[in-house]
């Protein structure tokens, strides 16, 4: 700490009150994250101290060829899956710290997750599937918001509907009017326009930034596509599990 003239030490803890102050601000801080899987016998990282952060109301892609562990990183981010080292740090909680019961009632808090494969209840109809998240909170009137969620990606029609009776595309928008259902702080979408064609595409990207505008949720997108890639204030570029590129906006601007 510096010692002498009392500007000098007002100057001091002010750098050190706006260092937290920036700290605060951040809703996710990804530390030196590995993750490695045993094949056979063979240890295989898929991904190797990744480090980085988003502050509340980011919106950040996560773009790099198949395999390179953007799946694997977004699990880690959301507390769905356990990194092998490194830390995440998510609204200030260290997730390595929580108990299982405690990381899902974390997510259930903070996270909304829109799964690449949709992960979508086979029993339960498209409006149920929407109010799972609302109903384990507990949350007024969960059957209208999941109605009027589900309204907007244009499914009005479909409330009743079985995941097994809806198209991929279908299954896709009810993916997400559930990860909406809470209003979440954080939003993470595995390629959440893959399956759909332009116009739902369009719809759907609204609806995203949207709730980033309107709630200031950070949004956390992979995607193949390079407009909606282009739509977010950040782009982080993934090969073999490593960072290679760290970008405003699109790697292509
Ligand atoms: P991406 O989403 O970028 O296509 P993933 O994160 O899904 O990539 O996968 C990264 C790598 O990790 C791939 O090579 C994949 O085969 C491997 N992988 C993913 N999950 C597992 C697992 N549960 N066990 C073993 N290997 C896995
Ligand atoms: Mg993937």
């Amino acid at each position: 700490m510096p010692s002498g003239r009392p500007e000098a030490r007002n100057s001091w803890i002010g750098k050190r009150y706006k260092q937290l102050a920036v700290k605060r601000n951040q809703v996710l801080e990804v530390e030196a994250l590995t993750k490695t899987y045993l094949s056979g016998n063979r240890e295989l990282r898929v991904l190797g101290e990744v480090s980085f952060s988003l502050e509340a109301g980011d919106t950040c892609s996560i773009i790099g060829p198949s395999g390179s562990g953007k799946t694997t990183l977004l699990g880690l981010c959301a507390g769905l899956d356990r990194p092998s080292s490194g830390r995440v740090v998510l609204n200030g909680i260290d997730l390595g710290r929580l108990s299982e019961e405690e990381l899902a009632r974390v997510r259930s808090q903070y996270v909304g997750f829109v799964f690449q494969t949709f992960q979508l209840i086979a029993t339960l109809t498209a409006i149920e599937n929407v109010m799972v998240p609302a109903e384990l909170r507990s949350e007024r009137a969960p059957h209208e918001r999941a109605r009027e969620l589900l309204t907007k990606v244009g499914l009005h029609d479909r409330l009743k509907h079985y995941p097994t009776q809806l198209s991929g595309g279908e299954q896709q928008r009810v993916a997400l009017a559930r990860a909406f259902v809470n209003r979440p702080q954080l939003l993470f979408a595995d390629e959440p326009t893959g399956n759909l064609d332009m116009e739902t595409s369009a719809t759907v990207e609204e609806l995203l930034f949207d709730l980033n505008q309107e709630n200031g949720t950070t949004l956390i997108l992979v995607t193949h596509n390079p407009e909606l890639a282009r739509r977010t204030s950040r782009t982080i570029t993934l090969r073999g599990g490593e960072i290679v590129l760290d970008s405003p906006g699109s790697p292509d601007h």
